[in-house]
């Protein structure tokens, strides 16, 4: 397991997204490190710890067993509806509510084992788990049909407070961004910043986050050029009420003037 944990580092983000598109890994020292440790130590499975022979992270019945989001889903917020339904659908909580982006879309559902992989990278900096854990997100990139309006759209991560991400030694968001990015070939930019650290959301319905929220993000000055008109695709770790994703868009739209938001988070909590 050391050659696991050397594997937690992090890079803060220095590339443009004019240099995006060829973006290239450069691993650092402690990066060559931890390679040659997964040479030596046997890698586990991050779900039932069983040894993997090919690296990754998760073994293919732990991959394969992840309860994916199917259809139906609601049509804005990505909610899951157990049962068949033929028409476009809209679930309870967003009647009558107003979303600043176009729809917001998860890929695995807000289950045990879907948290504890978001554990694992947002509290136990397992940031190498956000090469697998993107994969998922890429698979629905390719089957959501929306997505196919977004195909020369950016990747945006939704930012920590950066006293936040200290504590944490990185962002779960960004890491799932920057390894999507990789396999999608979508340019990947780290153009949101948190300006004012806000209290914890998890207790918090839905107006009471809107509130909170107000004034935390705005776009980094120097990619205010380079997102006029662009589409975003806006990442997350998980989408909960949506007001995270409403905040991150409002400012994205007002200050950068992009064209639609979509959301693509890896759980629908
Ligand atoms: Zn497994
Ligand atoms: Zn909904």
């Amino acid at each position: 397991m050391i050659g696991r944990i050397t594997q937690t580092y992090y890079e803060p983000s220095n590339h443009t997204l004019l240099d995006s598109h060829m973006w290239k890994w450069t691993p650092s020292p402690r990066a060559f490190g931890s390679r040659f440790l997964d040479f030596l130590y046997p890698a586990f499975c991050e779900l039932c710890k069983a040894p993997l022979a090919r690296g990754g992270s998760l073994c293919e019945d732990c991959s394969d067993q992840l309860p994916r989001i199917k259809a139906p889903f609601c049509g804005n917020c990505g909610e899951v509806f157990d049962g068949r339904l033929d028409e476009e659908f809209r679930c309870q909580n967003c009647l009558g509510l107003s979303h600043d982006f176009d729809f917001a879309r998860a890929s695995l559902k807000g289950l045990e084992t879907s948290f504890h992989l978001v554990h694992a990278v947002k509290y136990r900096r397992q940031f190498f788990l956000a090469r697998d854990l993107a994969r998922f997100m890429q698979q629905t990139l390719e089957e959501d049909e929306r997505f196919q309006d977004y195909r020369d759209a950016v990747l945006v991560p939704v930012p920590l407070h950066w006293r936040r991400q200290q504590w944490r030694q990185g962002n779960q968001a960004y890491e799932l961004s920057r390894e999507l990015s990789k396999i999608s070939g979508l340019a990947h930019c780290d153009s949101l910043q948190r300006v004012r650290s806000t209290q914890t959301q998890t207790k918090l319905n839905r107006k009471q986050r809107l509130s909170n929220l107000r004034g935390a993000f705005r776009v980094k000055r120097r990619y205010l050029k380079e997102l006029r008109g662009k589409r975003i695709i806006l990442i997350d770790d998980v989408f909960t009420t949506g007001a995270t994703a409403h905040e991150c868009t409002r400012i994205l739209r007002h200050e950068a003037f992009t064209s639609k938001v979509a959301i693509l988070t890896l759980v629908r909590g």
